[in-house]
C-alpha cells in the first residue's frame, strides 16, 4: 500500500496550507463501532461535502458519516475569477463546515487521507489514525501535472501561479496583476482537455482584462492556448470585441507552435512563434484526479472510470468517486457536475445501505461565466445514466446578440446558484 509523506501533502496542495496547519484529528466516535453502517468521505469540497450532507440528512441518522477534509475553510475555485475581476472580496468565496457537524451530525476531521486499504475498508489518516468503512466517496478534485508545462514545477507556481485549486494561489495572481507596470503584459497559458472547468481560463481572461480596463488600461493580455479551440468560443471572443478590443490576444497552438519552455526566473514563455516577456502570467497545466485516488487504486490513468447510476468505481463497488476526479463523460468537471453527482452518489449510498428506495440518476449543470459588469453568459445540460456513460437529455447555451436586459439577467442567476450550492454543501 503506497502513501502519501507530509511533504507531499503539502505539493499537492501547493501553496494553499502550509503544513503546519494541518491539524490532529477529532475522530472520537469515528472509530466507534455501532449497529450503524459508516460512510468514510475523502474532500470537502463542492462533491464530498453535499454528498456528506446528503447521506447524513437523507439516512436521518441511521448512517454514520465521516467527512476528511485537511483545510477548516473552503473556498470556492468558482467565483474566484469574480474575485480577479473586482466583483467579490477574498472571504465572500471562504465556507466552514460548522454547520455540517451541527445541523448534521457529521464528524468533521480536519486531515489528510493518507492512504486507502480497500482490502480491509479502511483509511489511514496523515496523523496515523485510521479509520474503517462500509462505504467509501472520494471526491479529492484535481492534482496538476506539472511536467506537462516544460520549465513548469511546484516552485515554479508562485511566481507563475496557476490558481486552479482552491486557495492562496488565486490572490497571488491578483497581487501580481494590480503590481504591473503600465503598459505591461499577463500571459496566460491555458491546459489541454480534459480540464477542471472548461470555460474557466477565459473567464479568467476576461476578468483580468475587466480590471485591467479600470487600473491599467494600455496593459495586454496574450492567452497562449494549448488547444485549437474552446468553451463558448464565440460569445467569450465577441465579449472581449465590445468590451475590451485590442487588449485580449488569443493564439491558437497552430499558430505559436506549442509551449516549448516557461521560466519562472526570467518570466519568459518561449513558443515557436516568440518567446513571451511576462509582467505577471498564470500558467495552468494539464490535471488529473487528487492523489487520493490512485493510491485506492481506483484511477485508470489519470482519471476514475465509475459506473454512471451510482457513480460506484469499476474497480470497487464500495468505493464511489465523484467531482472533477472521476470520468463522468458527457458532464464537464464543474462544481454544478460535482454537486449534482454528490445526490446521485447519496442516493445510491443511502438506498444501498437502509434498504430504501434508490432513484433513477439524474444529472445537471450549468457553467455560467462573466464577460463584463452585468454580461453574463451560459452553457448547460441535463443528464441521465446510461450504461457505459452518461448521456445529455438537453443542452442550451447562451446567443451572441442577446439584449443586455437577458445578459444581466443570467448574470443574477449566476449570483443566485452561487448562493444555492453553498448552502447546499455547507448549511
Ligand atoms: C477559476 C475556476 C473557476 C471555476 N468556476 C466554476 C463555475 O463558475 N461553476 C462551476 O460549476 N464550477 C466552476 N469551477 C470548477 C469547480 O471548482 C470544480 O469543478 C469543483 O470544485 C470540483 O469539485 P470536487 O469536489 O471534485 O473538488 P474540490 O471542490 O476541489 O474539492 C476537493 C477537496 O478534496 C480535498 N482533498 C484532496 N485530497 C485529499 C486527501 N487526500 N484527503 C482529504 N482531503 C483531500 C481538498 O482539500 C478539497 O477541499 C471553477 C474552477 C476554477 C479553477
Amino acid at each position: 500500500m503506497t502513501k502519501l509523506n507530509r511533504r507531499q501533502f503539502s505539493t499537492l496542495l501547493g501553496s494553499t496550507v502550509a503544513a503546519g496547519a494541518l491539524s490532529m484529528p477529532n475522530i472520537t466516535g469515528a472509530a466507534s463501532h455501532g449497529a450503524k453502517p459508516k460512510v468514510v468521505v475523502i474532500g470537502g469540497g463542492a462533491g464530498g461535502a453535499t454528498a456528506a450532507r446528503y447521506i447524513a440528512k437523507d439516512s436521518k441518522g441511521a448512517v454514520e458519516v465521516i467527512l476528511i477534509e485537511p483545510t477548516k475553510r473552503y473556498y470556492t475555485c468558482f467565483f474566484s475569477n469574480l474575485y480577479l475581476g473586482g466583483f467579490r472580496d477574498y472571504d465572500s468565496i471562504g465556507h466552514g463546515y460548522d454547520a455540517l457537524a451541527n445541523n448534521h451530525g457529521i464528524n468533521v476531521v480536519h486531515d489528510w487521507a493518507a492512504s486507502v486499504d480497500s482490502s480491509n475498508k479502511s483509511v489511514t489518516l496523515a496523523s496515523g489514525a485510521s479509520i474503517s468503512y462500509d462505504k467509501l466517496v472520494l471526491s479529492p478534485g484535481i492534482d496538476m501535472k506539472y511536467d506537462s508545462v516544460p520549465g513548469y514545477s511546484v516552485e515554479a507556481q508562485t511566481k507563475m501561479p496557476h490558481g486552479w485549486k482552491s486557495g492562496t494561489q488565486v490572490q497571488i495572481i491578483k497581487h501580481r496583476i494590480a503590481s504591473m507596470r503600465e503598459g505591461g503584459t499577463f500571459v496566460m497559458v491555458p491546459p489541454p482537455n480534459p480540464f477542471r472547468c472548461p470555460p474557466g481560463p477565459y473567464e479568467r481572461t476576461s476578468m483580468i482584462a475587466h480590471y485591467l480596463t479600470k487600473h491599467n488600461p494600455t496593459a495586454k493580455i496574450i492567452v497562449l492556448d494549448t488547444k485549437p479551440k474552446f468553451s463558448k468560443q464565440g460569445l467569450f471572443q465577441d465579449g472581449w470585441e465590445r468590451h475590451y478590443a485590442g487588449m485580449i490576444d488569443w493564439i491558437a497552438p497552430d499558430v505559436h507552435g506549442g509551449i516549448k519552455n516557461v521560466n519562472a526566473a526570467t518570466m519568459e514563455i518561449e513558443t515557436d512563434l516568440d518567446t513571451f516577456k511576462a509582467d505577471a502570467a498564470c500558467i495552468i497545466p494539464a490535471q488529473k484526479a487528487g492523489a487520493i485516488a490512485a493510491l485506492a487504486g481506483v484511477t485508470d490513468g489519470d482519471w476514475v472510470p465509475v459506473m454512471p447510476a451510482s457513480m460506484a468505481t469499476k474497480a470497487d463497488p464500495n468505493i464511489h468517486v465523484l467531482g472533477d476526479a472521476s470520468i463522468a463523460k458527457s458532464m464537464p468537471k464543474s462544481g454544478f457536475s460535482a454537486n449534482s453527482q454528490a445526490k446521485v452518489v447519496a442516493n445510491a449510498i443511502r438506498g444501498e445501505l437502509t434498504d430504501s428506495k434508490v432513484f433513477d440518476a439524474r444529472f445537471a449543470n450549468t457553467c455560467w461565466s462573466l464577460i463584463s459588469e452585468n454580461d453574463g453568459i451560459k452553457v448547460g445540460a441535463s443528464y441521465k445514466a446510461g450504461a457505459e456513460k452518461i448521456d445529455v437529455v438537453d443542452k442550451f447555451i447562451s446567443k451572441n446578440g442577446e439584449d443586455e436586459a437577458t445578459r444581466k439577467a443570467t448574470y443574477e442567476e449566476s449570483e443566485g446558484w452561487y448562493a444555492g450550492i453553498t448552502a447546499d454543501m455547507f448549511s
